[in-house]
């Protein structure tokens, strides 16, 4: 593997991450390429080692760790477990679901679940640059999300709105998405503001809930649906083809049980997993996706429950 900091398989996971310390040299690596920097006195300084990987600053003696301070903070599993997830969650073509997770790993379904959201907090914060060029915007509604138990019929709809970059001569580039209240101009306009560079042309159809984008810096062009003839799938290829992609994805990997609290959190899953599926290494979408988690802050055990922020704007 020399040169290479990545494994390519799975068989070199296992010979690369044999144990706790080898994951957290790993993780140091990740979170601090230059030295280690203390958090309690910002310090860089090669730290005092003691047992159970805890790091002792040479000036201020703080203790900490490598997880410290990030989404891996305080976990109970084994970094070992974490590698492994975090390996078959950049490898699986269509991701897992927890109950897949909780059966390969032999952990609880609540362990598999919340290392699952962790990732997909963390992978969040690797969609930060904004989409550009020509971008197709267009809301969808997602069904069968599970809303307190109920599932199929009688479960309800939410409205996702969609932004795809659209290649020439042909083609798609990256994807974001957000689940929204409703497709209110409000809510819409703040959606393209957050996740398209200004001066980019804006595809949609012929919604007045777009109306301001031109006021807000972007070229907007309109199709009528209703009166331009073709379906949907012809005029918006991008975003009826990524809205069938996620739905099918919904419905595959995670049976269609999505708790609408958490759909934001599998959409992000989703766009990181989409952004890179042309990555030629796998490695290095794992290694991505740890260097995301050991640079995010913790969550919340509220933000575990009841669905996180996403807050685009401040980040
Ligand atoms: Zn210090």
């Amino acid at each position: 593997m020399a040169g290479r900091d990545y494994p390519r398989t799975y068989r070199e996971l296992a010979v690369k991450f044999p144990d706790e310390a080898a994951c957290s040299t790993y993780l140091e690596q990740l979170r601090w390429p230059r030295a280690f920097e203390c958090p309690g006195c910002g310090v860089e300084d090669e730290p005092w080692r003691q047992t159970r990987g805890r790091l002792v600053c040479r000036r201020c003696r703080h203790q900490s760790s490598v997880t410290t301070g990030t989404i891996l903070e305080k976990t109970r599993t084994p970094l070992t477990t974490w590698f492994e997830a975090a390996w078959l969650v950049t490898t699986a073509k269509s991701g897992l679901s927890a109950k897949t997770l909780e059966r390969t790993l032999g952990v609880s379904y609540r362990t598999a679940w919340m290392m699952l959201h962790r990732f997909r907090v963390a992978m969040v914060r690797a969609e930060r640059e904004r989409l550009c060029g020509l971008v197709e915007v267009d809301e969808t509604l997602v069904g069968g999300i599970d809303k307190g138990g109920k599932r199929g019929r009688g479960a309800s709809k939410e409205v996702v709105v969609i932004g795809v970059e659209i290649l020439e001569p042909k083609g798609f580039g990256r994807v974001r998405m957000r689940r929204i209240p409703c497709a209110s101009g409000a809510h819409l306009v703040s959606f393209v503001c957050d996740v398209v560079v200004p001066g980019s042309e804006v595809h949609t159809d012929a919604w007045k809930g777009y109306g301001a984008l031109p006021k807000r810096g972007y070229t907007r062009r309109v199709t009528n649906l209703s009166t331009s003839g073709d379906p949907a799938h012809v005029v918006m290829p991008g975003v009826h083809r990524v809205a069938s992609l996620l739905k099918r994805w919904i419905l595959g990997t995670h049976q269609g049980s999505v708790a609408s609290d958490h759909l934001q959190a599998y959409l992000e899953e989703f766009t990181f997993r989409f952004n890179r599926r042309t990555s030629g290494s796998r490695g290095l979408v794992f290694r991505r996706l740890l260097e995301q988690a050991i640079i995010t802050r913790p969550i919340t055990e509220e933000e575990m429950t009841h669905g996180y922020g996403w807050p685009d704007r401040n980040m």
